[in-house]
């Protein structure tokens, strides 16, 4: 074994985090932590994986579970796609593979929703396959090692990463290994002010050696923001205090529950749509929100559709199509809806209403 992997090996056997899924070796558990810690950090992944699991402890179990359930075990992860993945993925192993786990990195590849990156970590970890797991952590401590400080986040520099990575995994403890290199880099080499001073492979570092720490990696190439202005419709039954919320079907953030949302160019429109309605009232909100999702900044504001007093007709009548907007809409009663909106915008959304309300009142 090189002396780095020993290194490390040795480290990680004594610092290791006891992460709830590293009890003992168990394929869905694998999975069902490394989707969700995808984006999300490992302070609100624990305390959710455990229950996702306690509800949902098989994999028969997930590929069964209804769509609000999941919603409901997925809410505070965020990116709600990666829990349609794994629900997709799931119902793929019940349904073709008899219930039974892939056992090979390239079999995994073949589970809907699932990318090298899971399946390496998978394969790893559950079948000590040798695949390098490259995640920016890993990315992080291997440019240091080698003093990368250009060409990093290229494709040639990311293979160039894993390649590295595959000729440093031992024969012995590959799983371990890549759960090592991705632990060093999330609680030793971090991004900034790393602690050299208790690195198991400080005298294998380039970065070190050089004094460039700083630049390795180079930061990565920004994607110019792009501005986006949004208005969030909320259709309000001020006599059931209901609000009418949507599967995003299509659109700006597709595939996700929340309050309907126009562009700012089609406003006008559903404007001169909403105001023919007798039974609804139409105002804009003077208060706007904000908000960053990866290189979209969006700016909106609120246009709330209120029920008169004595409605004649139901509001049922909205006409969401010729709103151009997605037609499987339903009404939640306040109280219960922030546990229905999937994103940290349509939370911002209600809550700018609500305090609207609590003025007007
Ligand atoms: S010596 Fe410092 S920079 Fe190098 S790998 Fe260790 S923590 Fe990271």
């Amino acid at each position: 074994m090189n002396q780095c992997a020993e290194k490390l090996l040795a480290w990680y056997d004594h610092h290791h985090r006891p992460l709830p899924w590293r009890q003992e070796i168990n394929i869905y558990h694998t999975w069902v932590c490394e989707v969700m810690s995808q984006q999300t950090t490992l302070a609100v992944v624990v305390p959710k994986f455990s229950e996702f699991v306690k509800h949902l402890p098989t994999v028969y179990d997930l590929a069964t579970c209804d769509e609000e359930k999941l919603r409901q075990l997925w809410s505070g992860l965020g990116y709600y796609a990666r829990a349609r993945n794994l629900n997709k993925g799931a119902k793929f192993i019940v349904e073709q593979l008899d219930g039974y786990f892939p056992q090979s990195y390239c079999e995994w590849l073949k589970i809907p929703g699932c990318g090298p990156y899971t399946a390496s970590v998978i394969a790893s970890i559950c079948f000590n396959e040798k695949v390098a797991c490259v995640d920016g952590n890993v990315v992080r401590v291997v440019s240091r090692l080698l003093a990368l400080s250009k060409d990093v986040w290229s494709s040639s520099g990311q293979s160039a990463i894993q390649t590295h990575v595959a000729q440093m995994i031992p024969e012995e403890r590959p799983g371990d290994f890549n759960q090592a290199m991705m632990e060093l880099g999330a609680t030793v080499c971090h991004k900034s002010k790393p602690l050299c001073l208790l690195c198991p492979v400080q005298q294998q570092c380039l970065a070190f050696a050089q004094n460039c720490i700083e630049s390795c990696p180079p930061r990565k190439p920004r994607r110019d923001a792009v501005d986006v202005e949004l208005f969030a419709l909320l259709v309000w039954r001020k006599a059931t205090d209901t609000l009418a919320i949507a599967n995003r079907t299509k659109g700006f953030l597709s595939n996700t529950v929340g309050f309907p949302l126009i562009a700012a160019i089609e406003v006008s429109e559903a404007k001169k749509v909403l105001q023919s309605l007798q039974d609804l009232q139409l105002f804009e909100l003077p208060s706007r929100f904000s908000h960053s999702i990866t290189h979209h900044r969006i700016s909106g504001k609120i246009l709330l559709a209120q029920e008169v007093e004595n409605p004649s007709i139901t509001t049922e009548s909205v006409p969401w199509r010729k709103l151009s907007l997605p037609q499987s809409f339903y009404w939640v009663s306040r109280s219960l809806i922030a546990s229905k909106l999937s994103t940290a915008l349509d939370n911002k959304v209600f809550k700018l209403f609500q305090n609207y309300q609590d003025k007007a009142s």
